[in-house]
C-alpha cells in the first residue's frame, strides 16, 4: 500500500468495473492472483493489493505504478481468482487508463507497445524489423541486440521488406473507429 491513502474518488471504481465488465467489489484479498503472478517479484504493487486500491478509489496510486506496465498478460490471476474476476482485463484496463492520463512508468515498454501498433496499423500485420527500428527509434537505444540480426535474417525470422497483406486497409480502419473515440 502508498504510504498514505488519498480521499476515497469512487468514480476510479466505478470506470474500472464498467471499462473491464468485471465486478471488483467481490474481490475479498485472498492473494492467490498474487501468488500465481510470475512478475511479482519486479512489481512495485502486488496484483492483489492493486485490486484493493481500486476498491478503495486509489485513482494515482494505482496509474502511477509500475506493476501495470510490467504485467505479460499470461491470465494466470484470472485462473486463480475464486471469484471468477477477470484480473488480467482489469490490468490492461488500468494500463489503458494509465496511457490517457498520460503516465507511462515503464516508458521502454510504451515504446514497444507504440510501435508495435505502428507497425500492425501500417501494414496490416507485424513487420518485426519495423518494429525493431521504431522501438529504437523511440527510445534511442540505438544498436541494442543489432549482433542478432544477421542470425535472425539468415533463419527467415527477419525480413527486410513487410509481406503484402491483402485487406491491410480493413485493419488500418480498426484504428481509425478506434481513434475516433470508442475506447472502452
Ligand atoms: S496477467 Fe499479469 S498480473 Fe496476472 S498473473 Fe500474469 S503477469 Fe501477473
Ligand atoms: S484472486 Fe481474486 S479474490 Fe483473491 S485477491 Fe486476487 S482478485 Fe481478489
Amino acid at each position: 500500500m502508498p504510504d498514505s491513502l488519498q480521499k476515497n474518488d469512487k468514480t476510479f471504481l466505478e470506470e474500472v468495473e464498467r471499462r473491464s465488465g468485471q465486478h471488483m467489489v467481490e474481490c475479498y484479498q485472498c492473494g492467490n492472483c498474487t501468488a500465481g503472478c510470475p512478475f511479482n517479484f519486479a512489481y512495485d504493487l502486488p496484483v492483489s493489493k492493486i485490486m484493493r486500491l481500486v476498491q478503495l478509489g486509489q485513482r494515482e496510486a494505482v496509474l502511477s505504478c509500475h506493476s501495470i506496465w510490467l504485467c505479460a498478460s499470461c491470465q494466470t490471476c484470472t485462473a486463480r481468482c475464486p471469484n471468477n474476476i477477470d484480473v488480467a482485463k482489469i490490468v490492461d484496463v488500468l494500463r489503458h487508463m494509465a496511457r490517457e492520463a498520460g503516465y507511462a512508468t515503464e516508458r521502454n515498454v510504451k515504446a514497444f507497445g507504440d510501435s508495435f501498433l505502428a507497425s500492425v496499423k501500417k501494414h496490416g500485420r507485424l513487420h518485426e524489423l519495423g518494429v525493431a527500428v521504431g522501438y529504437e527509434m523511440r527510445t534511442g537505444r540505438f544498436l541494442t541486440d543489432i549482433d542478432l540480426a544477421p542470425t535472425m535474417i539468415g533463419k527467415g525470422k527477419l525480413s527486410i521488406r513487410p509481406h503484402h497483406l491483402h485487406g491491410a486497409d480493413k485493419v488500418a480502419g480498426i484504428f481509425n473507429r478506434f481513434n475516433e473515440g470508442n475506447h472502452d
